[in-house]
């Protein structure tokens, strides 16, 4: 066994990063445990990579299942840094991950250019072997051969060597980008310290505020008084530009938000053109045109040609509706008198449409926000869950290391009680210290072969992180019904991970799921929002405890289409920007980043983007996570989850037997099979059909022109 330097044996037993079963140690794992243990597992790694180049054989057991095994204890130990990366930040963390970084990089380009393994993976799905191995199996096997292909096996001398060189620099690059949006959330934070600046706003806006004030440096802030501070990101830069009555000042937020990380100390405008032109290389080392192909090889959609046509078709239908929608509110503010009348700018348009909202629906954001007490929420979406898919979720806090207080930890059984997974939730936001949004992300892989004991499953274990308010004084976290969705739609993603049947780790759960299919579950999940037994189950007002009264609900489900054309239409700039950035070569045009969105921006907006508009420069989906070049997967996906629940409403929502006999074919199919089917077809075994853009359009009040 390899032994890092420097390092006593004791220290690597002590190491808390390097237990190789349970749960991760987040109670004792420290940044300074992330250099030892990475090098140490690396070396280790390293020599059995070597070891099994020179002992494969021409069976499962002795090529894919020892790389499964590898693969399996570096996402342990690494995947935990990436997840401490997200949700604990700070200096000392990102030093040491920055420091390994590139070794991880290096043998993973390593493992995925290996000639031998490439040669004996070939093998096994050409030979003979073939025969005796499941459909899971060859799909896996043909998601390697692919990988691998896309990894750079088939290059030579230096242009193998030139495309490694951009693998670490791009590795870098997206760490140093994300870095930044986090300092810059901080830094940019802006203070407003007059009471009449906050004139308008709701009291857990100025009470998250005020705590963040005596968090820096004032430690007297109160709600009431100030002074306030304002982070840049959306918890707090939402309900602001919703509320705050001073245009002056819903205007310096708005340009500090759309500004973030585009200029000064934090500065990602440089990275981004750097990010693009290596991508642009490395895609042409490879063989293909542009990144975008490169990107579309490993998805759902077939081409370029068709994610186009689906974003011009949806483009297409939401245009009309999102101007039209603009002049009602232009219209609105002009009749209330406003000064803003008739000149309505970006800055306006959430205050505004806050306003029409209030009035047509007779219902504020923020006074649904005493219905949804999170503690309530849980219960209600616990309860779905087993009414759908026979599960049963229970609290087991304690049971598992959490790397923060707010951290909860739970258990999911099967009807008859025998445990299934577990998962975490970190429900609230850390401005500063963990990043923005919400995301879901694999603990624990589900796996036959490595479970601990033979004729044993090991059981998947899924993090669920998000970023809504947390409590304020005696007050549970109240969500915003936004929030609400965002925790279904995470729930969805867990459920996937947590319910596979698949027993192969690399393709149970959401792994080897094509990237443009696995928002599927997720969005499928965020439907329930709007229905009535469910939302009867997740709401109890936090004063009264009565359930959001039918008026109210029918109020919110009418507000289900409200600017829905503007939403639409949002999504469809944001998608549009991300594949004209990397379908062609950058500055071949003489465009930089910022033309070409404002190129996106004429045919996607009703409204162009200020000239200084740098949102780009905050958009870690496609420049610090895997969104590149499938943004669009969120609405390609979209059109699956609105089609699949499609299939609940023609059987009838309030018929309990039709949904409970519709969600175990959906548990049986979608959330069952993981990546070991195409998901084509597992959309086909669930629908009975292939999947058609009518459900999403009508669901959204828009009307298909196809
Ligand atoms: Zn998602």
């Amino acid at each position: 066994m390899t032994k890092a330097e420097g390092e006593s044996p004791d220290s690597r037993i002590e190491n808390p990063l390097l237990q190789q079963t349970g749960l991760p140690a987040f109670d004792r794992i420290e940044p300074k445990h992330v250099e030892p243990a990475m090098r140490s597992l690396l070396a280790d790694l390293d020599g059995e990579l070597t070891a099994l180049e020179a002992d494969l054989g021409s069976t499962w057991e002795r090529t894919v299942a020892p790389l499964e095994a590898m693969g399996d204890r570096l996402a342990r130990c690494w995947g935990a840094v990436g997840h401490l990366m997200g949700v604990r930040n700070d200096d000392a963390l990102r030093e040491a991950f920055e420091a390994v970084q590139p070794e991880v990089v290096t043998f993973a380009l390593r493992q995925g250019q290996s000639r031998p393994i490439h040669d004996a993976l070939r093998e096994l799905i050409e030979g003979e072997e073939r025969e005796k191995f499941s459909p899971a199996q060859v799909r896996i096997l043909t998601t390697m051969l692919r990988d691998a292909s896309d990894a750079g096996v088939g290059l030579e001398d230096e242009d193998r060597e030139r495309f490694n060189a951009i693998a670490q620099e791009l590795a870098q690059l997206a760490t140093d980008f994300s870095n930044r949006v986090l300092d810059a959330t901080e830094a940019g934070a802006v203070w407003l310290r007059d009471p009449a600046e906050m004139a308008g706003t709701p009291e857990s806006l100025r009470e998250l505020a005020a705590q963040a004030a005596r968090d820096d440096t004032e430690p007297g802030a109160t709600a009431a008084e100030g002074p306030w501070k304002i982070h840049l990101d959306r918890t707090c830069v939402m309900p602001l530009l919703q509320h705050a009555e001073r245009r002056e000042v819903r205007e310096k937020v708005y340009r500090a938000y759309v500004g973030r990380a585009g200029s000064g100390e934090f500065d990602n405008r440089e990275t981004i053109e750097r990010i693009l032109s290596l991508r642009h290389e490395q895609a042409q080392l490879l063989g293909y045109g542009s990144y975008a192909e490169l990107s579309l090889d490993s998805k759902m959609a077939p081409d370029v040609e068709s994610v186009s046509s689906l974003l011009e078709e949806l483009r297409v239908a939401s245009y009309g509706e999102a101007e039209g929608e603009l002049e009602t509110l232009a219209g609105f503010a002009a009749n209330s008198g406003a000064q803003e009348a008739g000149d309505l700018a970006l800055w306006d348009v959430a205050f505004w449409a806050e306003r029409l909202r209030e009035e047509k629906f007779a219902y504020s954001e923020e006074d649904l926000r005493s219905y949804f007490p999170l503690p309530r929420v849980l219960e209600g979406l616990f309860g779905l869950a087993e009414r759908l898919f026979e599960v049963r979720i229970e609290a087991a806090d304690g049971e598992a290391p959490v790397w923060h207080e707010d951290v909860r930890f739970f258990r999911v059984s099967d009807a008859s009680g025998e445990p299934l997974a577990a998962f975490y939730l970190d429900p609230y936001a850390r401005p500063g210290h963990k990043r923005g949004g919400a995301w879901m992300d694999e603990c624990v892989s589900r796996s036959r072969r490595l479970a601990l004991q033979a004729a044993e499953v090991r059981l998947p274990v899924a993090y669920l992180v998000c970023n809504q308010a947390p409590p304020v004084a005696e007050l549970p976290s109240l969500m915003r019904f936004d929030d609400v969705q965002t925790l279904f739609h995470e729930f969805g993603h867990g459920l996937q991970h947590m319910l596979t049947r698949v027993d192969e780790s690399l393709a149970s759960g959401i792994r080897n799921i094509e990237w443009d299919a696995v928002e599927l579950p997720s969005q499928f999940m965020e439907n329930w929002c709007y229905q009535r037994e469910t939302i009867h189950a997740i709401s109890a007002h936090v004063e009264t405890h009565e359930p959001l009264p039918d008026d109210v609900f029918e109020k919110l489900k009418a507000a289900r289409t409200y600017r829905a054309g503007s939403d639409m239409l949002r999504q469809i700039y944001f998608a549009s920007t991300d594949m004209e950035l990397h379908k062609e070569a950058p500055a071949t045009s003489g465009e930089d980043a910022f033309a070409i969105q404002g190129r996106v921006a004429e045919r996607t907006t009703v409204m162009p983007p200020l000239p200084e508009d740098r949102f780009l420069c905050s958009f870690g989906h496609i420049f610090a996570g895997g969104y590149a070049a499938g943004y669009y997967s969120y609405k390609w996906a979209e059109v699956l989850a609105a089609d699949a629940f499609g299939a609940f409403e023609e059987a009838g929502l309030d018929n309990p037997e039709e949904v409970a006999r519709l969600g175990r074919r959906f548990s049986e199919t979608v959330l069952a099979l993981g990546g070991s089917c195409a998901p084509a077809e597992v959309f086909e075994s669930f629908r009975g059909r292939a999947p058609s853009p009518e459900a999403l359009l009508r669901q959204s009040g828009l009307v298909s022109t196809s």
